[in-house]
């Protein structure tokens, strides 16, 4: 079988393999890579899925990206590596399902995708014998789920921004504690500071010497893993077949756009639902048609999704038939009927993902933390207007909330318990350094730090 090939969302540069879309993170035109053609898997691969553990579904997934890459026996063990934890899935009601994906090495989903681009990026450098520094700007969980997983891998350096009054002391404290070749600066800004002076490094000539890379969501390595556990979740609870229910609590749509991905191969999925905090660009450009990004983008308890301009969208709206460039501008209309076919997003208020979380923990004694409870909202936002019959549904929670204890303690009344590995994290030493949005001062520090 032929390597697959990625191509640029932005429709200009070449398409290249996946080594290459990997350690380039962007395209040359700015746009983000996609497979030129989606491997399918069959019905009988997927209802096979159901006697298979986590490790072995990631495998079957992922070597349909990897084929002529990746050797089956390498991909395998990477499988086995990154995903030795549990994924619970919690039923509460009929036939509606939590699943946690927190349980990773810094409890939010993002583990997921670190974890295996973190050994696939070591593996690439590796035959090439290139270094690279990796600039990643964070709202909190992508920093600390990449600071993890790349501690130590050789030939890789690691540079996190983020903004010092916007996440959690606990998030703050996974990504500060590692040292090594894990450096941190904290801005006093926005995400959307940190995000721009990342993107300004990296159209910089000035930096060119610095082989910078990104491990953002608009790597495609951090997508392909996303794909996995909407296979694995379906595998658990629906019947071979069966079409599931997903709702995915959504900031850059990386999260969602690994189920539209799982779609594509052939998975059955009832209804996409992807709502969103207050930063509301995506279901209002569903609902209309228009696309409006939202600038600065608004804060909401859920921080993780503080995303004014989702940069996947490009990628979904690419699936679609449409082109979206990477400043949000729409030069062809994707099928905008079929999507609202395919998928549902609302606007969940801070005050109703609070309500929520008090609503499901007196109601089944099930822990969320925000932004799992925006997912939970949405899903019922979409059950007022569409029936579900007899399908099942999968919640997903993306974080531990214990990394929210505040948050969680002033919305029920009592912490949640701390697992032991974050713990000791909490009681760690911390090294960061500290600068304003000021993208002259950044650039003289990686030019002093990195060159
Ligand atoms: C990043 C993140 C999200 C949003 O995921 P996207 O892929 O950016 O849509 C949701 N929840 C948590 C806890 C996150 O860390």
């Amino acid at each position: 079988m032929e390597p697959l090939r990625f191509r640029s969302t932005n429709e200009q540069s070449p398409s290249v393999g996946l080594r290459e879309a990997f350690l380039a993170g962007q395209a040359p035109d700015r746009g983000l890579y996609f497979p030129e053609k989606f491997p399918k898997l069959t019905p009988e691969d997927i209802a096979s899925f159901a006697a298979k553990p986590y490790h072995e579904i990631a495998f079957q997934v992922l070597s349909r990206y990897t084929q002529g890459v990746i050797p089956d026996e390498a991909l395998a063990q990477m499988c086995r590596e990154a995903y030795n934890f549990v994924i619970p899935l919690e039923k509460t009601y009929d036939r509606v399902h939590v699943m946690r994906l927190d349980q990773g090495p810094t409890a939010s989903f993002k583990d997921f995708a670190a974890q295996m681009m973190a050994r696939m990026f070591g593996r690439f450098l590796g035959e090439s014998g290139r270094k690279v520094t990796i600039l990643t700007a964070t709202s909190g969980d992508t920093g600390s789920a990449v600071a993890h997983a790349f501690h130590n891998i050789p030939g890789v350096r690691v540079l996190v921004l983020f903004p010092y009054d916007e996440v959690s002391m606990s998030q703050r404290k996974m990504m500060t504690t590692l040292g090594d070749n894990i450096r941190t600066i904290a801005i006093d800004g926005k995400f959307d500071d940190c995000q721009a002076m990342v993107k300004q490094a990296f159209a910089d000539p000035a930096l060119k010497d610095i082989p910078l890379s990104s491990a953002n969501s608009i790597n495609i390595g951090r997508l392909l893993p996303q794909s996995v556990y909407y296979f694995y979740a379906a595998s658990r609870v629906a019947k071979p077949g069966e079409p599931t229910v997903f709702s995915v609590p959504s900031g850059n749509f990386g999260d969602m756009m690994g189920a539209v991905l799982a779609g594509q191969m052939g998975l059955p999925i009832k209804k996409l639902v992807v709502p969103v905090n207050s930063n509301d660009a995506f279901p209002r450009f569903l609902e209309t048609g228009h696309y409006e990004k939202i600038v600065p983008s608004r804060n909401a308890v859920s921080n993780a999704m503080n995303v004014g301009h989702p940069s996947n969208l490009a990628r979904l709206v690419a699936v679609y038939g449409g082109h979206m460039d990477e400043t949000g501008k729409i030069h062809r209309p994707p099928d905008l009927a079929k999507m609202r076919r395919d998928i549902f997003s609302s606007s969940i208020s801070d005050e109703r993902t609070r309500e929520t979380i008090r609503e499901v923990w007196n109601k089944y004694e099930l822990l969320l933390e925000a932004h799992g409870a925006v997912a939970w909202r949405g899903f019922l936002d979409w059950l007022a207007i569409e029936p579900m019959g007899d399908a099942p549904a999968v919640i997903l929670e993306t974080a531990n909330p214990a990394k929210f204890p505040e948050e969680i303690e002033k919305t029920i009344g009592f912490s949640p318990d701390v697992p032991p590995a974050m713990d000791a994290m909490n009681k760690m030493p911390e090294d960061f350094d500290r600068m304003g949005a000021d993208y002259t001062k950044f650039r003289e520090y990686l030019l002093q730090k990195y060159q």
